[in-house]
């Protein structure tokens, strides 16, 4: 398959879920594996469809409902100063929303993520953002079955 979310979720669901931390037969909600981003989470669409408006209404506001439960547990959970959620899908045309909680002291912070890093974030606090991951990742599965 050429396209790397494609990939991505076929991956996923060989390891038994190691990434996954929610999915159904329509969605998967993935933890990202980004050392300076602990929490970073991609909500993507199963089958490989190019842009929102490809879907259905009823699917559209399904992947919303799935984001904005992302984004509650990540405020919840985390505390970030925002949460920035993007969508680009440029050179992977495959519908998926990036949801990240954002601080004062991150590596990019007050620039988008893909921008040039400002500072190098602080182990221990990276840490500490680290070992809320499993309480993140139940409050997402609660969150989602709750809609
Ligand atoms: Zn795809």
């Amino acid at each position: 398959m050429a396209c790397d979310l494609c990939n991505l979720l076929a991956e996923v669901k060989l390891n038994s879920g190691a990434a996954l931390i929610w999915g159904d037969d329509r969605l998967s909600v993935v933890a990202v594996d980004e050392a300076e981003y602990p929490g970073y989470t991609r909500v993507v669409w199963n089958a490989h469809v190019k842009e929102m408006t490809d879907l259905p209404a009823a699917d559209r506001s399904r992947v919303m409902d799935v984001v904005w439960a992302v984004e509650a547990a990540q405020r919840e959970i985390l505390a970030p100063e925002k949460i920035n959620l993007a969508s680009f899908g440029n050179m992977t045309p495959h519908v998926h929303w990036h949801v990240i909680p954002r601080y004062r002291d991150d590596a990019h912070f007050p620039n988008p993520t893909w921008a040039v890093a400002q500072r190098a974030s602080s182990a221990e606090v990276l840490a500490a953002r680290r070992a809320l991951l499993p309480a993140l990742h139940a409050a997402i599965v609660e969150k989602v079955k709750a809609l």
